[in-house]
């Protein structure tokens, strides 16, 4: 067992000249780690020589593997708007600037500078919200998700909720309408059928123990051929004359009117608000355009009853979240779509998009073969299943290498594309401005290589 006695000392080898300018603490804890496998593949009889060359340029590896950033900037080069595995929606530099200020200094979150008295956090974005939205008040919560089980769990716990089997949903990431429903502690009332249901369902569901008749946005998937739903507007009218709470979650809440042909079939939050709901919760960062964030509007007596919930306090916001969302809604407000980048790509017109196309088909035409298309994308995010909007994009194909090969090298790169009848394609409907340039330089860098 000589081969065990030479394994080096942890100190002798953390002294190595390779491992001078890097952090001695984290280096002699990786030096442990490696020494134990060396140990272990020693007596395993899977070794019989020590490298100690080797075994500095593994410490070396897994040092640069812990301390690279693991999130890191990518360009989304797929077209979807509000894709969910790469951030859904982006912030605006300038507004998230005046966020820093907020964030990086002491500020008034929860203090009345008026009164000098303390103050309440969601005041900052209510005189806003409820100035664009008409609203009576509003609440902000970590995630529409949160929103959700807030809403249930305070108006119905052990009392029936109603819901159309048409819209018992699941969204990515585990978010099941049924589950959640009994998680929060309220009982679910199936209504009506798969393909339809009526308003005479809503109206034979209602008894004594019914708190809240409930529509849910079919986010991800949408019912053609022989269907019925019941509209929001609708439930409004049957739930107000029984006196019961009517609440739609809406997925992804939109403050402007959408392009495309698409405002008929998704009408806005602003639409839906002059029925005068009693509660209706959308999603910060889908098509809104800012933050993470679960934005609840309605009546002031149920916003009242959600903020007592003791929940509330462990789904409250960052004074980040709120000073980033009070601007952007202050920009939608004051129609200044140019500071919301969501709303900036979807409102683009196919003429700019070739523009850009047209920027990057030059630079790099002379290395590959690459065609500008006319073709479609979808905005993503669960906003408008099955529709599509139009777009331009890049095909690129070079060495004779399969479509997917070359979306592996380019998402090596941290350039995501996407594949359309056995071509990789470059969308130029999410593809910022500013990257544009760099850009053009990494796909230079890949077909060097
Ligand atoms: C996206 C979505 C949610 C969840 O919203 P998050 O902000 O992601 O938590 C809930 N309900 C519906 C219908 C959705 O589309």
């Amino acid at each position: 067992m000589s081969l065990l006695k030479s394994i080096p000392k942890v100190d002798k080898l953390a002294s190595n000249e390779a491992f001078k300018d890097l952090s001695n603490s984290l280096i002699i804890s990786i030096i442990k780690n490696k020494i134990e496998e060396l140990r272990s593949d020693i007596l395993d009889k899977k070794i019989d020589l020590i490298d100690e060359n080797e075994l500095i340029s593994k410490v070396l590896t897994e040092y640069e593997n812990i301390i690279k950033p693991s999130l890191q900037k990518v360009i989304n080069a797929t077209g979807v708007i509000v894709h969910t595995n790469l951030g859904r929606s982006l912030i605006d530099k300038n507004v998230f600037e005046k966020a820093r200020d907020i964030a990086t200094s002491y500020n008034n979150l929860e203090y009345d500078l008026e009164k000098g008295k303390r103050g309440e956090r969601y005041s900052h974005i209510s005189k806003v919200f409820c100035e664009l939205l008409g609203c009576e008040d509003v609440l902000i919560v970590n995630n529409n998700a949160s929103a959700v089980f807030l809403i249930l769990n305070t108006f119905a716990k052990g009392k029936e909720v109603a819901v159309s089997r048409g819209e018992l949903v699941e969204i990515g990431g585990s978010f099941r309408v049924p589950d959640v429903m009994s998680n929060s502690g309220a009982i679910l009332k199936e209504i009506g059928t798969t393909n339809k249901t009526h308003l005479r369902d809503y109206e034979n569901a209602i008894n004594e123990n019914t708190s809240m008749l409930m529509k849910v946005h079919k986010s991800n998937y949408s019912i053609e051929g022989f269907s019925q739903e019941v509209s929001f507007k609708e439930i409004i009218e049957v739930a107000q004359k029984n006196e019961v709470i009517d609440y739609y979650d809406m997925g992804s809440g939109h403050l402007i009117d959408l392009p495309y042909g698409l405002k008929e079939s998704e009408p806005s939050v602003l639409e839906y608000m002059k029925q005068k709901p009693s509660l209706l919760s959308f999603s910060g960062d889908k098509l809104l355009g800012s933050v993470q964030a679960g934005i609840i509007v309605g009546k002031k007596k149920y916003i009242e009853q959600l903020k007592k919930n003791q929940l509330l306090r462990m789904l409250r916001v960052d004074k980040l979240t709120l000073a980033i969302l009070e601007e952007n809604v202050k920009s939608i407000l004051l129609k200044d779509f140019d500071s919301i980048p969501t709303l900036k790509m979807l409102f683009k017109t196919v003429e700019e998009l070739t523009i850009n196309a047209q920027k990057v088909e030059e630079k790099i035409s002379s290395f590959c073969t690459c065609n500008l298309l006319e073709t479609k994308t979808v905005i993503g995010g669960g906003t408008t299943p099955n529709k599509k909007i139009p777009t331009i994009a890049l095909s690129i194909e070079f060495k004779n290498y399969k479509p997917n090969k070359i979306e592996k090298i380019f998402r090596q790169n941290n350039i995501i594309g996407r594949i359309e009848n056995e071509k990789f394609l470059l969308d130029f409907r999410t593809i910022l401005e500013d990257d544009i340039n760099i850009l053009i330089e990494k796909i230079g860098q890949i077909i060097n290589e």
